[in-house]
Parts: structure tokens; sequence; C-alpha cells
């Protein structure tokens, strides 16, 4: 059996190494390292992938947020509510920003933003939210978008983990996550569905003047050379980067559907062990599994953990600590308690290895020792 890897990025690249090494030389024949044609090439790859009207291309999925809220224009004082149980960028480009960070704790059976608890924490400076399609399948976006109508704000979906999943609209027809809020935004880190060679990222929107706006924003502000009009940044997508990921966006789908065969296997190992909750798939969601997230009682979770780890079997815990009792954001006065299902989640979740070129063998011997423990541990 070969080691087991909690991603395969050198078999994947593997399989496409003789296109990739092709585009690589071209854009170094070229040596258009910034802004080559490779960068507008992808961005309307993207646009067709997702049906979206714009996609610009960002130096990175933590950009590709900042300039999301940036494009809004919102007030001093503005709040936006992000899921307590995430990554840290949504919080982070707010607090930047000079707006106003605002958890939301989320739903224990999708680990994705609690739209009662949004409820709860909207006031009269609210001005956005951002639901974060986590580990692969869509936040509720009905409840979302309806809540948003009602109270006059924003949303963008971060859908760094989710590219290529889709959502079922009540009316029976889909579309891909990251284009139903006003902005989506995505990261091509290499880890996940779509990655690159480094760092990378993008916004969508479907509404033009927003997408003027952004455009603006990513490149300095800049109107027309020289003249700037509003405040930006400087994030762009390398020439090289676009050119990686516009040969690999040709498998995304490939990749999605030989992780939904892999989830497919380890829902079957655990069907029948009410200790192991194996991920839920919700009605309106496809689910692209960027993570297999099984939960456990949280005085297994460590135990199970590394006896994984003494048979050589890479785990992970995405996320250990819940946002609202990060050091950095004490200063937002929230407490222990606050957000129930984020507290036990982070006490409670397991990652297990999950790309596209895992093979069977190392399943059943990954299968096998999950359930080695929880049984001698019932
Ligand atoms: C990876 C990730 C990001 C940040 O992307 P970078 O490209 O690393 O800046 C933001 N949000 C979520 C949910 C992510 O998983």
């Amino acid at each position: 059996m070969e080691d087991i890897k909690m991603v395969d990025l050198k078999a994947q690249y593997a399989k496409l190494k003789p296109e990739l090494d092709a585009a690589f030389s071209a854009v170094m024949e070229s040596m258009e390292f910034i802004n080559g044609p490779q960068v507008a090439n992808f961005a309307r790859s993207l646009e067709n992938y997702l049906q979206v009207r714009h996609a610009i291309p960002c130096a990175n999925g933590t950009d590709a947020l900042q300039i999301a809220l940036m494009a809004f224009q919102l007030p001093a004082g503005a709040e936006v509510i992000v899921p307590s149980f995430n990554y840290v960028s949504g919080a982070e480009v707010v607090a930047l920003l000079g707006f106003k960070p605002v958890f939301a704790d989320v739903l224990p059976e999708t680990f994705t933003i609690d739209p009662a608890s949004v409820k709860n924490v909207i006031t009269p400076a609210t001005a956005a939210i951002i639901p974060v399609h986590l580990f692969g399948q869509g936040a509720a976006m009905r409840e979302i978008m309806e809540i948003a109508e009602e109270h006059n704000l924003f949303v963008i979906e971060d859908n760094a983990q989710s590219l290529g999943a889709e959502y079922a609209h009540p009316d029976g027809h889909s579309s891909k996550l990251g284009t139903i809020g006003h902005i989506g935004t995505t990261s091509f880190f290499p880890s996940k569905p779509l990655g690159g060679m480094g760092d990378g990222g993008a916004v969508f929107t479907n509404d033009d003047k927003l997408a003027a706006i952004i455009q603006k924003i990513a490149n300095h502000g800049q109107s027309e050379k020289y003249k700037f009009s509003t405040l930006g940044v400087n994030s762009r997508l390398d020439t090289l980067q676009a050119a990686m990921l516009d040969v690999k966006i040709k498998y995304v789908d490939e990749y999605n559907a030989a992780r939904q065969e892999i989830a497919r296997f380890y829902d079957n190992a655990f069907a029948e062990i009410t200790a192991i909750q194996a991920p839920h798939r919700a009605s309106y969601s496809s689910h692209v599994y960027h993570q297999y997230t099984i939960t456990v009682a949280p005085e297994l979770r460590d135990g199970l953990k590394a006896h994984l780890r003494d048979n050589h079997i890479p785990s992970m815990v995405y996320y250990p600590e819940p946002l609202h009792l990060q050091e950095a954001y004490t200063y937002l006065g929230f407490t222990s308690g606050d957000f129930p299902n984020s507290e036990l989640l982070s006490k409670s979740v397991l990652s297990l290895p999950m790309h596209s070129e895992l093979k069977e063998d190392q399943l059943t011997y990954i299968c096998q020792h999950v359930l080695d423990f929880v049984k001698s541990h019932g």
C-alpha cells in the first residue's frame, strides 16, 4: 500500500504533467508574467464554468473577500455577520477594513451558518452577511437571501471550499454555488477544489456595476492609467498561475466526482456505527467533499486522531477553536457558551484523508482503523 496523504498534489500533477508543463513553457517564452493573455482566458473559462457574468481573478481568496467587501462601499461602523466555525479570512478582512465582525452560530448537521442565529444578531448597523460553503457543501442560501432581502443586506458567498458544487433552488433549477449572492469569492490555494501551484483567488458577480467596481478595486482603484478614482489594492493573479488553472479547470468536475465516490466508500463503512456521524448531505446542495469530516464524541476525538497517526494515517481538525473565542477577536466581547454548536464542533470534528487519488486498499485500511478505535472505546 502506498503512503496515505491528506491531499495528494504530486499524483494530481503527474496525471496532467504534459499539459501543465506546456502551459508553463508558453508563459516562460512570452515572459508576460503580469497580466499575460492567460489571465483573461482563465477568467472567461471560470465564467463559463460557473455560468456567471463576471469572474475577476485576484491574488488569493482572502483578498477576494476584502475586494468584495470594499465594492459595497459600506458606511463606517457597518457590521458584517460571519460564521464562528470557519477559517479566519472573513472575520479578518471585515476587521481590517474597520468594520465590525459579528459572529453567528452554525447548524450542527451542515456546519454552515445558521439562519436563525443570523436573525438573532442583526442590528440597524448590519450591512452584509458572509455565508461560507464549508467543506464542499452549500450554506442554506434560500433562507439567507430571504433575510438579506428583508433587511436590505449584501451577501458575499465564500466559496473557497466548494467550487463546482450546485445549489438546487426551490423551483427546481440549479446554479453553481458562489453565483447566488451579490458577490461570490473563491481561493485557488493548492489544496482547494481548483488549486493552483501557488496562491490565487477570484471574485464573481452577475451585477455589471459591481463587476466594474471590483475590477477597479483589484487594480489600485484605477479608472484609467494613473487615474485613481477610488481606494484600491494591488491584487493580481500571476500569469503562470492563470495558465496552470486554465488547464486544471477542465478537470474540476472529474476531481469532484472522484471525491464523491470516495465519500460513498466512507459513508458505507460508517453507516451502521452510531458513534460516528458521517457528513450530512443537505437536500438543497451537492457536496464536493473538499473535506470528509466526521463527528465523534468530544472525549473520543483526540484519541482517534492519535490512533490514526500511530498507524500512519493523517487526519486534521478543521477547526480546533471557533473564531469568537480566538485571542485576536476577544475585543468583540464574545464568551464561551455564546455559540454552542460551533464550540461543540471544534471539539468533535475530524477530517479524514480525501483526494482524488486515494486507492481502495488505502480506504479499507483507514476505515478499519477508525472502526477499530471507535468499537474498542464504545
Ligand atoms: C482557504 C480559504 C480562504 C482563504 O483563501 P486564501 O487563498 O488562502 O487567502 C477563505 N475562506 C475559506 C472558507 C477558505 O477555506
